[in-house]
């Protein structure tokens, strides 16, 4: 059974929502604070995540960006403002989709379940084409990595640097054709987007025993894999 997480302060709209969800079928949870996400999502069990930006002790987009650390599960932002979808859509959030207050619930249950049909997708899909690359292996139509045959957890942007990296082992990709193959955004946060994901992929290839680590940094170039 599909489960979705409502972070939303306003009683009012987060009855709604759970509500439509539920008379939908779609098993649904609720909680007030920003705090509360991570560790609901890191115990596991929630498909989707609707998540109100105006929290009161924190934002959703910090919320989405502590998310985004450790997991690719779906985020739906609930914004008030115009200025705050901008920043939904600055794509460094990581954000699948947002709807703008106030909204029809109705509306909110169609992305909830396009959302839920793209993640069943990729649970599904069968055993894919694994191409061999040292001790990594790509299931590129699955968007899959393994290490050691370990399936690693990657966020989509992690998994963009992976893959760009093991297409080429050994070339140095700059930052800027590790953007390219990964994500649209500004010049500006390019590079440090791009070593923050370099950052956390690491750790998670550290998690996996990788050791030494096979990503090597070029100064002022950018960054290989040794696979
Ligand atoms: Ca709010």
């Amino acid at each position: 059974m599909p489960r979705v997480l409502i972070a939303e302060d306003e009683a009012a709209i987060a009855d709604a929502v759970l509500y439509a969800l539920r008379s939908e079928g779609i098993e649904a949870d609720h909680c007030l604070l920003a705090r509360e996400v991570a560790p609901r999502v890191r115990a596991g069990g929630v498909d989707v995540v609707v998540l109100d930006v105006g929290l009161p002790d924190a934002s959703g987009f910090d919320v989405c960006r502590e998310l985004r650390g450790f997991s690719d599960v779906p985020v739906i932002f609930l914004t008030a403002r115009n200025d705050e979808i901008d920043r939904v859509l600055g794509l460094e959030l990581g954000a699948d989709d947002y709807v703008t207050k106030p909204f029809s619930p109705r509306e909110l249950v169609a992305r909830v379940r396009a959302r839920l049909r793209r993640a069943g997708g990729t649970v599904k899909a069968v055993e894919g084409e694994w191409t061999a690359r040292g001790d990594f292996a790509i299931d590129r139509d699955g968007h899959r990595i393994r290490y050691r045959q370990q399936l690693l957890d990657l966020t989509r942007y992690e998994y963009a640097l992976l893959d760009a990296l093991l297409q080429r082992p050994g070339a140095i990709l700059s930052r800027a054709q590790l953007m390219d193959r990964g994500w649209d955004s500004d010049a500006d946060s390019a590079d440090r987007t791009v070593d923050t994901h370099v950052k956390t992929l690491r750790a998670k290839l550290r998690a996996a025993g990788a050791d030494p680590d096979p990503i090597r940094t070029h100064r002022g170039l950018g960054y290989a894999i040794e696979a």
